[in-house]
């Protein structure tokens, strides 16, 4: 085994999209028929060199490879395991194909389920590991990539996702089965994996083992220390760095500094006792701590004082170190220095993933040769930022500005308004984006429509999604939120101490990339953001048309949020906004009002020990939004994803009427879990799951209605889809409505 140092300077990943969004592009061109995969490679392998040179440029010396991906890094990693699921292997597709079939589906094949990375907005591909799955290292794409490289002149680093994360975020082929009982058999290939490597002269691998981050049983510690034990001990490997990230790894950090593992990688910005637990560890013996000091998953300008000083304990700890991100920079966007719009004063508290390669490179340098070349600490923020209003405010809240009167009270006043049958229907909020929509949007921004003939364009649809629905005969519309890009950039827009970039775009999952916003000073509202429309709307129609709004923790989770003041803080500022806006809702003679928090689950703290304080503050941040309206108000909200899990009681405790929630999938499994807790309000789980074209029959809605009848009254059981319909086509849509209006009639009636 060589014994190159593994470097001074590096980060753990780097966006793979291309600036411009070349990925996505050249991906949905080779989808569409538009270019072949010859083409497709061409630019993929543009964009790779790009980023080596990029990094290499900025004189970071030590260079990751195998982060380019097509899709997602969790599914090339099952795909250089050998785990093709039969399923798609039958298809006898080329190996790209094959790929996309697993990552987007066929007619005959859904594809994986698709879930989140971790506590990001990224998604991955589930692997599906069964007894069946044949493992088989096929180190195409890494030796490819380092090949790539080195006719560049560099000697990369090839990254996987580790054996033990990889198992541990799989699921089952066959239900019951635990993937992570192929740990054995997996390390096997990783094995002829890293032989496969050291053969091409690979230096140094990193495989990411995030998941021990989350709690562990000490069998799954166990599991990972004799991984790597295994690894270790192999006579053909190149030196391994395991990398985590996302937060602190427990005890999981002595069992992997009890393997040969040469290098270990600890994130130190989300994982403050990481270095705690380093200090009491013992002798390093010429290990390499690579030092995530960088955040990768914010847009702030590192503190490179604080940094300096948290590296150099690490420093004082390890006999080598190296100074990186904290996480992989997949979770920021490209570049601040196209952003020539932003606010100066913001731009120059920012820090994009090329940004946070120079501070790495600084920090390393600063670490070895004094801090006298590092940039002088900012200014303070801007007085603008803060709003003395809005913290006063705040200061004032008292318990009762977040509680509504007792439920039984609610119910008999909202029923008298709204006489609403039993089995209401309804739908989540979006309806499809139509290509006249689209068309409008782009003449707004191209200036050939004018703000008043783009209006009218969205007062237009407004009607036409009300016409639709009543003549399904839904009982509680929607206006379809025809005028939103994104449920949460549209607030962001309107809403002091948020700001919106031209180019800040990150992956979510596979082409799909969103733009977060970045808040940076106190949240107020200027001025009410979705009255006149939900009131056109209701002005077409005598049928309830709910107000819609996105709530706080959505709104948190789904930006870039300020790190100067706690995030409770900042969401009660969200809130109050949204408080706000429900009172002028109401005032304009909304009778329902959704508030949507689809994110609550996803930023659910990764450890147990601090999920109670997250959901405290996330759910005393929707009641602080939404318990300032008038009992006859229906409050609804939705939220995604069907596995709850710990959020269960927090289902419950934000008091909503009406919780319309994803459960297509799980087999309306939630609406025991929600009996369980003693939730007993109104409740829709979702009978159509909308992420698929399928169209249910109205047999099909009518047992799972039926099923839920058994669980739920009639009257507080709603019938609807999954989520909202953005993403499907009017006549899927028309459809599913049609049969679900008609399921529910048949269960009312018997
Ligand atoms: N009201 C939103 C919509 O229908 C909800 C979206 C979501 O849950 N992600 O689009
Ligand atoms: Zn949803």
């Amino acid at each position: 085994m060589t014994t190159t140092p593994f470097g001074q300077s590096t980060v753990l990943g780097y966006p793979r999209i291309g600036g411009n969004r070349e990925l996505k592009k050249a991906v949905e061109a080779h989808w569409a028929g538009r270019i072949d995969a010859a083409e497709l490679e061409r630019t993929a392998a543009r964009l790779r060199s790009e980023v080596w040179l990029t990094l290499r440029n900025a004189d970071l010396d030590a260079i990751p490879s195998n982060t380019f991906s097509y899709y997602d890094h969790v599914l090339d990693t099952a795909v250089a395991v050998g785990a093709v699921p039969e399923r798609f292997r039958r298809l006898g597709l080329s190996d790209l194909d094959t790929y996309f079939a697993m990552a987007r589906g066929v007619d005959t094949e859904p594809a994986l389920e698709l879930t989140k990375w971790f506590d990001t907005n990224y998604h991955y591909l589930v692997p599906e590991i069964g007894p069946e799955t044949v493992f088989a290292a096929d180190p195409a794409k890494a030796l490819q990539e380092y090949a790539e490289a080195r006719a560049l002149d560099l000697r990369t680093r090839p990254v996987l996702v580790g054996p033990a994360t990889f198992l541990l975020l799989a699921k089952p082929s066959t239900p019951g089965y635990d993937p992570f009982d192929r740990l054995d058999d997996l390390v096997g290939a990783y094995a002829d994996l890293l032989g496969a490597l050291a053969d091409a002269g690979v230096e140094w691998v990193q495989l990411d083992e995030p998941a021990y981050v989350a709690d562990r049983v000490p069998a799954e510690i166990d599991a990972l220390r004799e991984t790597y034990a295994r690894l270790g001990a192999l006579d053909r490997r190149p030196q391994i760095f395991v990398a985590t990230y996302f937060g602190d790894l427990g005890d999981a950090l002595p069992a992997l500094l009890d393997t040969p593992v040469e290098a270990l990688g600890l994130d130190l910005v989300a994982g403050p006792g990481n270095l705690r637990r380093l200090a009491g560890s013992g002798p390093l013996r010429g290990r390499t701590i690579v030092a995530g000091l960088v955040d990768g998953h914010n847009v702030w300008r590192t503190d490179l004082t604080a940094a300096v000083t948290a590296g150099a304990v690490a420093y004082g700890l390890a006999d080598h170190l190296a100074v990186s991100t904290s996480c992989s920079l997949l979770h920021v966007p490209v570049d601040l220095s196209v952003e020539t719009y932003l606010d100066p004063a913001l731009r120059e508290r920012l820090a994009f993933a090329r940004q946070k390669v120079d501070e790495v490179v600084l920090l390393s340098r600063a670490l070895r040769d004094g801090t006298a070349h590092l940039p002088r600490p900012l200014p303070a923020p801007p007085a603008t930022w803060h709003n003395t209003e809005v913290r006063a405010r705040l200061a004032a809240l008292s318990p009762t500005d977040r509680r509504r009167s007792d439920y039984p009270l609610r119910a008999a006043a909202q029923q008298e308004r709204l006489q609403l049958p039993a089995l209401p229907t309804t739908t989540i909020g979006s309806f499809p984006q139509t290509d006249a929509l689209r068309r409008a949007r782009a003449a707004l921004r191209a200036g050939t429509l004018d703000a008043p003939g783009y209006d009218q364009v969205i007062r237009d649809e407004i009607a036409r999604v009300i016409r639709f629905q009543e003549e399904l005969g839904l009982d509680v519309l929607v206006h379809g939120e025809p005028e939103r890009n994104d449920m949460v950039q549209y607030f962001g827009e309107q809403l002091d101490g948020f700001a919106a970039t031209d180019h800040g775009w990150v992956q979510s999952y596979g082409s799909r990339c969103v733009r977060p916003p970045i808040i940076h000073g106190d949240v107020a509202r200027r001025a009410p953001m979705t009255v006149a429309w939900s009131t056109y709307a209701q002005s077409l129609t005598p049928k309830p048309v709910k107000g819609m709004l996105t709530g706080p923790v959505t709104i948190l989770a789904w930006s870039f949020v300020r790190t100067d003041q706690p995030l409770a803080d900042t969401a009660d500022q969200v809130a109050l906004a949204l408080r706000d806006e429900c009172h002028d809702l109401e005032a304009a003679g909304i009778s329902v009002i959704q508030v949507d928090e689809p994110a609550l689950r996803e930023t659910l703290p990764l450890r147990r020990a601090d999920q109670k304080a997250y959901l405290d503050w996330a759910i005393d941040a929707f009641r602080l939004a939404t318990s300032g309206i008038a009992d006859h108000t229906q409050l609804h909200t939705h939220l995604c994803y069907s596995e709850f899990g710990e959020v269960i009681t927090a289902i419950d405790a934000l008091d909503a009427d009406v919780t319309s929630i994803e459960a297509s999938r799980s087999k309306m499994e939630i609406l025991q879990d929600l009996q369980s807790i003693g939730y007993a309000r109104g409740v829709g789980p979702g009978i159509w799951d909308i992420h698929s074209p399928r169209i249910p029959t109205q047999t099909e809605l009518v047992t799972a209605l039926r099923h839920a009848v058994s669980a739920v009254p009639a009257q507080r059981l709603w019938v609807n889809p999954d989520c909202g319909l953005k993403t499907r086509t009017y006549p899927e849509v028309q459809s599913t409505l049609k049969h679900l209006t008609a399921a529910a009639t048949e269960v009312r009636n018997h």
